[in-house]
């Protein structure tokens, strides 16, 4: 049954669109062909020329076992279907994503049971511990107008970065509003009958024969992924670019706690050190701060760990 309308590697099916023949006539799938190719660093014309023993001496070579991870790619797929999705969600990897063969913008998929799975090519599942923010970070756009109708742009560099921290109490994360202060600021010094008008990030300013516009507008920031690979217990950081709108759809994903650590003979819970606690609770008032818990909710679980 193998190779005969699947690919030889992957559960592709063929067609005369997908099919690459191999010198001993088995067949795979393009998508297996382009990663055999830049995995054995093959050339267009002899990675037709080698047969599916070939490729995987060479993979054995390399210390890999090409159908092997194929098959692991496959139960994970299998898995992934039988759990279902849960949410997807995709980033940008800065930073990090070597460990795990990814780089650039890549889609995370969490299932119903809150595992993560990465790249469609690792075939790992992941939980998510945490995510952190540096905060959004604007510059500021300038543009005038001149009556006569000539115009020009200028874009200001300074990067005015708001601390996620510092949001007024009470307003949603993400709804950060762009230092507008600053941007009103900046016409501080000229006097005169000019009109100014604030509205959102945008300033717009008119005199006799100029209009000038400045604008706050959010540029990439960047935010951590912290998750722990399930087969191993790894920790991976994965470091992405994000602005405040990527950073709440990661907000979306369920993070999934590992720091309660239970005994295996009796099932009892550890008591928890006078540090840990401290350290908890300073992580707690962080995320209050940050907006993603509640103040009750902090109270609640201050009562608990002091044991009031
Ligand atoms: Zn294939």
């Amino acid at each position: 049954m193998k190779g005969e309308t699947t690919c030889w590697y992957c559960d592709n099916t063929l067609n005369i669109l997908n099919t690459v023949r191999l010198l001993d006539d088995k067949k795979i799938c393009t998508e297996c062909h382009s990663s055999i190719k830049r995995d054995l660093g093959l050339n267009m014309f002899n990675s037709k020329n080698i047969s599916i023993e070939d490729i995987n001496t060479r993979y054995a070579e390399l210390g890999r076992n090409l159908e092997n991870e194929h098959n692991d790619l496959r139960l994970r797929k299998d898995d992934i279907k039988t759990t279902g999705i849960y949410t997807k969600v995709t980033i940008d990897v800065a930073a990090g994503g070597s460990a795990i063969g990814v780089s650039g913008p890549v889609t995370i998929v969490q299932l119903n049971d809150n595992r993560i799975a990465i790249n469609p090519k690792n075939p790992d599942f992941y939980y998510l511990l945490s995510t952190e923010f540096n905060g959004a970070k604007y510059k500021t756009v300038l543009a005038s107008q001149t009556a006569g109708g000539s115009s020009t742009d200028t874009t200001e560099n300074t990067v005015k970065k708001g601390k996620t921290g510092r949001i007024a109490a009470g307003a949603v994360i993400g709804t950060m509003l762009g230092p507008v202060g600053t941007v009103v600021g900046a016409y501080a010094g000229s006097k005169g009958k000019d009109k100014k008008k604030v509205k959102g990030n945008k300033t717009t300013r008119h005199n006799s024969n100029t209009t000038q516009t400045t604008e706050a507008v959010e540029v990439k920031s960047l935010a951590k992924i912290n998750l722990k690979r399930i087969s191993d217990d790894r920790s991976i950081t994965l470091t992405i670019n994000a602005d405040t709108r990527d950073y709440n759809e990661l907000l979306s994903l369920q993070t999934v706690s590992t720091e309660i650590e239970i005994d295996q003979e009796t099932g009892i819970e550890e008591p928890k050190s006078r540090e840990d606690i401290i350290k908890e609770l300073k992580e707690l008032k962080e995320l209050v701060d940050m907006g993603i818990v509640t103040q009750e909710e902090f109270d609640a679980k201050k009562k608990e760990l002091l044991n009031l």
